[in-house]
């Protein structure tokens, strides 16, 4: 399905866009990174706390089927499905389809709180990563999400598939020690690839608490790394 399909007017799922194509968001590709907005969860630590609560006005198809064209001429070669939570989203699906009738490889990023939604998307897209806010025990106090049993459906369907898959944490200092990263890994025991990333403060973040907690130190996330290496045959570390 493309957007020449539909009245030129509609809403589309997309609420923002990054107007610059970028080389982190999809390993091995340049992509465009499009937003929805709504998310299930209440991470303090969020940095797309504008994107986090109630639905925001979103882009027309009409726009879309502009940015696509342009990002096509910057030799983009794929997308970056982001949030807030795309999976709350009723049109994913559709705007997935939209995107691969354009020609884009498809990269979807999920807490993996709707694994009926991911099920359906799995077949049509080219790259997942599923956020592992913690181990299961931990999802309660960092996450607001009490539904261990659907983080681990999640996780299996995901290592199930032949898609290409990347997990990843956020390391924040004090809340993930060494036990809290050890459950981490049995959840995710055997995955290809496991990112650790660096958990930056801001003003800007929900929770006051996390605003003056300090960076993830490098030397932290090297430790972490060599402790992961039994969990994923790939640990990869960001922002260190
Ligand atoms: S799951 Fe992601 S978008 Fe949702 S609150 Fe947590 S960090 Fe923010």
């Amino acid at each position: 399905m493309n957007a020449e399909q539909k009245p030129a007017d509609s809403a589309s799922p997309v609420y923002a866009f990054l107007e610059k194509p970028s080389m982190i968001d999809y390993p091995g590709h340049l992509c465009g990174v499009f937003f929805t907005s709504g998310c299930n969860f209440t991470c303090g630590f969020c940095h797309n706390a504008t994107l986090m609560g109630k639905k925001q006005k979103t882009l027309s198809w009409e726009r879309l089927e502009e940015i696509c064209r342009k990002f096509k001429n910057e030799w983009v070669d794929a997308v970056s499905i982001t949030g807030g939570e795309p999976t709350l989203e009723p049109g994913l699906v559709e705007l997935i389809r939209f995107f691969r009738g354009h020609g884009f490889k498809v990269k979807l990023d999920s807490n993996g709180s709707y694994p009926d939604v991911l099920k359906e998307c799995l077949p049509l897209i080219d790259y997942i990563a599923m956020d592992i806010k913690a181990g299961l025990s931990g999802y309660p106090e960092i996450a607001g999400f009490t539904r261990k049993d659907i983080i681990e459906e999640s996780v299996k369907l995901i290592m199930s598939s032949s898609v290409e898959h990347e997990f990843r944490t956020t390391v924040i200092d004090p809340f993930h020690t060494d036990e809290q990263m050890h459950e981490a890994g049995e959840l995710i025991k055997g995955a290809k690839r496991y990112c650790l990333q660096a958990f930056v403060p801001q003003d800007s973040l929900p929770g006051e608490e996390f605003r003056t907690l300090k960076r993830t130190t490098p030397d932290r996330l090297h430790y972490l790394e060599k402790l992961m290496t039994p969990y994923a045959d790939n640990i990869i570390v960001r922002g260190a």
